[in-house]
């Protein structure tokens, strides 16, 4: 390896928003992820959704509203 042109390499620790904390080789410094291997729908099973900007609030209302109209439907 040639002196001075590689960027440091060495231990920096990665901070998920489930608040899983590890540490990994990177030239980076203190990295923030919002999903991890810890939280990761696919190792997890379970549904986390990363909502972007309330539009899933926004189809929940919609859909709400949708199958309340359903169901007076069917009690006629
Ligand atoms: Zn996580």
């Amino acid at each position: 390896m040639k002196a001075k042109i590689h960027p440091k390499y060495n231990q920096t620790t990665i901070t998920c928003a489930c608040g899983n904390v590890f540490e990994v080789g990177s030239t980076r410094k203190d990295i923030r992820v919002e999903i991890c291997s810890a939280c990761h729908p696919f190792f997890t099973g379970k549904q986390k959704l990363v909502d972007t900007a309330g539009r899933i609030e926004r189809f929940r209302k919609k859909y709400e509203k949708y199958e309340a109209v359903q169901r007076e439907k069917a009690q006629q």
